[in-house]
Parts: C-alpha cells; structure tokens; sequence
C-alpha cells in the first residue's frame, strides 16, 4: 500500500467513524452520545476488524454491552468489510504512544493467558459469560452438560468440539468454562483462531516463534473460539495442527468452538479435521421459543441488578421480541438492549407499539412489514364503516375522523412518505396527510378517550400483523 492509499484510508475510517457517531447520536439521543459515544476513536481497520479506543474498561464494556451491535451495524452500511469490532483500552490519551495493542504478552509467566478478538472484547475472558447465567433449554442442554463435565474432569472430552451457526451461544459457553477453570490453578489460554493466526504470523516476523510454542505447550487447557478462521492459510495450520497435537499428548484439554463441524470445514487438511473430531462433537442448535423467553426475562433481571433499578419491560414485548428473533440470540438480546436503552433515556415504561417504533428500521426488513391496506382494514372494521365511505371524499366526521386516524398510524406505523400515504387514500394530497396528522395529534392530547381510542387500534393492527 502506497502512503497515499494508506492516508486516504485512515481519513476514510475517520469519516465513517464520524458518520457512524452521529447516527448513533440520532439513534440514542444526545445523552448516550456525550456520555459514551462522543470520546470514542476509531483507530484502524485490520483483517476485517474494526479497532476503537476508548478511555477505560468500563466504558468499553458499556459500549459492549448497549450499542456494540448497532455500531456494527451503521458501520458495516457504509464499509461492509468490516465483520467485527474490537476495542483497544488506552486510560490516558497521552501514553498512547507507549501503550501499543492489548496483544498478549506470551512471556509473562502469568497464569491465565487470554486472549480473544472474535467479537468486541480483547484479551480476556468476559467474565460476565458464565455458567450460571447461561440459560438451558432443548437446544444447548448437550453443549451445557459437556462443557460442565469437561470443567469437572479435564481431558474427559477432548477435544471437545462445539459448533453451530452465530449467535447461539458458543463464545458465552467457552467463556463460561475458562472462568469455571480459572477457579483452580490451571493455567488456561483462550483466544479466536484469528488471533491464534495473528500471533503466530506476528512470532514469525519477531523471529521468537519458540516463545510462541513454548506458551502454548505449557498450557493445561486451550479453548480456542472460532476456529473456522483457520481453514486455508497452509503455514497456520500446520502449526496449528502442532500445537493441537502436543497439548493433546501432554493430555492438556483442548475445547474448540466453530461455525461448522469438522467435516464441514472446507479448505482445511483432512487429518486435522479428523483430529478435531477425535473427542466429542457437539452443537448447539437455534433456541425454541421457551428458551429465547427465558433469555430475555434473565437478561432484564440482569440489568436491574447492574442498575439497581426495575426494568420495566412487559411481557407482550418479550413475547413479541422472542417471535421476531428467532435465529440469533445475539440480535435478540440486542434488541432488548435497544428497548430498554430508550426506555430509560424517555423514562418511560415502553408500550408494545413503542417497542415496534423502536425497531421499525429492523422490522422493515423483515417480511412482517404493515403496510397501509392493513392498517385501513382494521381502522375500518374499528368503525363499523364501508371500505367504499372510508375511501370516498365524503366528509361526514364519523368517516373523516376514522380517515385521519388511519392516516395517522400509517405516518406511525409504516416508513411511508406523506405523499405516497396521501396516494393511497385515493389520492389525496401531502398536505391532507399533514394536517390528519396534526388534527389526530391535537385531539389525543386533549382527550384521554381518543388517545385511548388510538392507541387501542394501533395495538389492534400491532398485533394482527
Ligand atoms: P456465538 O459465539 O455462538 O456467536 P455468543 O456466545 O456470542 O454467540 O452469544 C451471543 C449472545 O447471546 C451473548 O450475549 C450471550 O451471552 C447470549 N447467549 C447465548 N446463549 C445464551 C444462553 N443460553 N443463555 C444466556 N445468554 C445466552
Ligand atoms: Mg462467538
């Protein structure tokens, strides 16, 4: 790369970056923005990995926790190379000079070793993904029983081999059990793949690559997460294959976790695929619904013990989040996240329709869009009135008030424009919809009746769809 390409690059990662803050400002309000997002800078971007620096641990994990997934989200709209985030901590902005990469250092002799790049923390295992608060269903009861075991016999399994598809849970059950581990002296490495990959390219260019071996023959237990990402690059894999041997000689345990099983890794050499094989293969299937309930009413009774405050999400919106969310409980969670984050920022206990308006963006993505039809229909049923009234220019306001309101919830409901809602009344104008609009407007807050009245069929039409 050309030191011009390579400016041009930086000043594009800084504009996105500036992009990417502002519509999290739209997104979250001037309140999350100045306290998390504002200070927050985009360093580079490598391997498909987005680096952001933040100040301290805990903003970082804030950050994590919130707005991780929908600062993926924007940013991956305007440069879709990048599948992943991670952080760099820096406490004071002028040693930053001094603090390079939170690489791990292999020649530190400490006993846990960590090290993780595949989703947005670096370097240790999150000790927030335990046992404890992993929820067990049909789904993921075998992976939870084995990896129990494992943590209770090392070597019992081994390897033991995780896979399924993301963001069913395997990060959070390898973190679960280096932390259960971790309880004993044993000394434990985790880490992705990838970084697997980067340090052992990294120990090549250093020319240490003993260190690099050496730190991983001394450990009892390897858990290794995503190890997918090694298939195809020659030089890693057989190093890979190396160390994978000798810890499983030295009877040290070795827990994988992979987006396939092994016979499904393509581009990778057949004896490590049988040798990932060669303890217990295990996956984790998309959750039932009872499971993805259970998830979420954990994870609001999770947040009202960090905040010390109720989280006051009803059970309609649970309800309708785990019917949306059904293949990721990683998207699901985010969702919750979204809906309680602006909850707290309106003060307010959502409604089932402001959790909708929420994730309207979402939503529309999905087949489940309400169109305006939809909501004529039911407005029209509301009123007992004729489809041909409710369409006609008639004026009378048993049939003119019913109109607006339907105009209303379709500006609401839908991403429609004024003019393509106008058109879908037979034509009327932009302006007809604006003060439907203001007139509805008006009227709800002046009469508790009518509000109630409105928001009655909103959740009517919320619910049929
Ligand atoms: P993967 O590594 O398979 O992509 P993760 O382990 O990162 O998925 O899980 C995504 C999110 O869902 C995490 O926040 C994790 O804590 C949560 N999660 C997944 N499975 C469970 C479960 N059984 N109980 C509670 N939380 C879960
Ligand atoms: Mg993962």
């Amino acid at each position: 790369m050309t030191i011009t390409t390579a400016l041009k690059d930086s000043g594009d990662l800084k504009k996105n970056w500036s992009d990417v803050q502002l519509k999290l400002k739209e997104a979250y309000g001037m309140d999350v923005y100045k306290s998390w997002i504002q200070n927050v800078e985009a360093k580079e971007i490598q391997h498909s990995s987005l680096t952001l620096v933040v100040k301290t641990r805990f903003v970082r994990d804030w950050i994590v926790s919130h707005y991780a997934d929908k600062i993926l989200d924007f940013f991956q709209k305007l440069d879709n190379s990048v599948t992943r985030i991670q952080f760099e901590i820096h406490e004071s902005f002028y040693s930053e000079k001094n603090n390079q990469t939170n690489i791990v250092d292999f020649a530190t002799g400490s006993q846990v070793l960590e090290s993780k790049d595949t989703g947005y923390a670096a370097n240790r295992l999150d000790h927030r993904l335990t046992f404890s608060n992993f929820v067990v269903g049909e789904s993921n009861q075998l992976v939870f029983s084995a990896a129990k075991r494992v943590t209770e016999t090392l070597g019992h399994y081994n390897p033991l081999f995780i896979y399924g598809s993301v963001g069913l849970g395997k990060t959070h059950i390898l973190n679960a059990i280096g932390n259960e581990i971790k309880k004993t002296d044993k000394k434990i490495i985790y880490l992705s793949a990838e970084r697997f990959m980067y340090q052992f390219v990294k120990s090549i260019k250093n020319k240490d690559t003993q260190k690099f071996k050496d730190a991983f023959r001394n450990a009892d237990v390897l858990i290794l997460d995503d190890v997918q990402f090694i298939s195809g690059k020659e030089v890693t894999q057989e190093e890979f294959f190396y160390t994978f041997n000798s810890l499983i000689e030295n009877q040290s345990q070795v827990i994988i976790s992979c987006d396939r099983s092994p016979n499904d890794l393509d581009r990778i050499q057949d004896r490590i695929k049988s040798r990932l094989s060669g303890g217990l293969v295990i996956d984790i299937q998309p959750p039932d619904i009872a499971l993805r309930l259970q998830i979420l009413k954990n994870r609001c009774k999770a947040e009202e013990t960090y905040f010390g405050k109720e989280v006051l999400i009803n059970d309609d919106i649970l309800s309708f989040i785990a019917n949306e969310f059904k293949s990721s409980i990683r998207d699901m969670l985010g969702v919750l996240n979204r809906i309680i984050a602006s909850s707290r920022i309106q003060n307010k206990i959502p409604t089932l329709q402001d959790a909708r308006l929420i994730l309207k963006d979402l939503l529309n993505n999905m087949q489940s869009v309400i169109t305006i039809e939809d909501i004529q229909k039911i407005v029209v049923n509301y009123y007992n009135l004729s489809m041909a009234d409710f369409l006609s220019s008639r004026r009378s306001r048993h049939i003119a008030r019913p109109r607006q309101i339907a105009m209303y919830l379709s500006k609401k409901l839908t991403t429609k424009s004024l003019p393509d809602i106008g058109r879908k009344f037979t034509g009327r104008d932009h302006t007809t919809v604006i003060h439907a609009i203001k007139k509805v407007e008006e009227l709800m807050s002046a009469d508790k009746k009518f509000e109630y009245e409105v928001q009655d069929i909103s959740n009517k039409i919320l619910k049929s769809n």
